[in-house]
């Protein structure tokens, strides 16, 4: 019998690492040591200031923030595509927003000059960043594939 693919989650409470079979993100996981109910993501969440450095540090695999403005239509594209690649690729990618009108000390903090664009975070670790609107969604699709499969840890 195959052996069901494991995600990593961090526990809130204790911070330490469970791997979690995919097909028991929806019967409320826990975690091994200190029982907490495991929080896996599967839509996107907003940083702010306040959040981010914890979001990007304790998240041990692929964390995309996705910088948008209000005003922007490839924006709405990228938001609604956002939250679709966050409920499939749940437990392997969490995605983070920044609307860049709400949050300006952060997109300058990361030198964010248009909109929609894109950081990958890898084991904490900036990776690679996208700035202005990829050319075709299915392109950015697999950019990020190509991301989350690339094993450098
Ligand atoms: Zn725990």
């Amino acid at each position: 019998m195959a052996e069901p693919s494991m995600i990593v989650v961090r526990c809130k409470n204790c911070l330490g690492l469970n791997r979690v079979p995919l097909n028991r993100i929806e019967s409320k996981p826990h975690c091994g040591q200190c029982k907490t109910a495991l929080d896996v993501p599967h839509a996107p969440s907003y940083a702010t200031p306040a959040n981010i450095d914890r979001e990007i540090a304790y998240w041990p695999e692929t964390l995309l923030l996705v910088f948008t403005s209000t005003a922007n239509l490839y924006c709405k594209i990228y938001d609604a595509l956002a939250h679709d690649l966050a409920a499939e690729r749940i437990g392997k990618l969490k995605v983070m927003m920044i609307d860049v009108d709400a949050e300006p000390y952060l997109a300058e903090r990361y030198k964010v000059t248009t909109t929609p664009s894109f950081i990958v975070f890898r084991n904490g670790t900036m990776a690679i960043r996208l700035d202005g609107a990829p050319k075709d969604k299915n392109d950015f699709i697999k950019w990020v594939d190509n991301l989350m499969n690339y094993n450098s840890y």
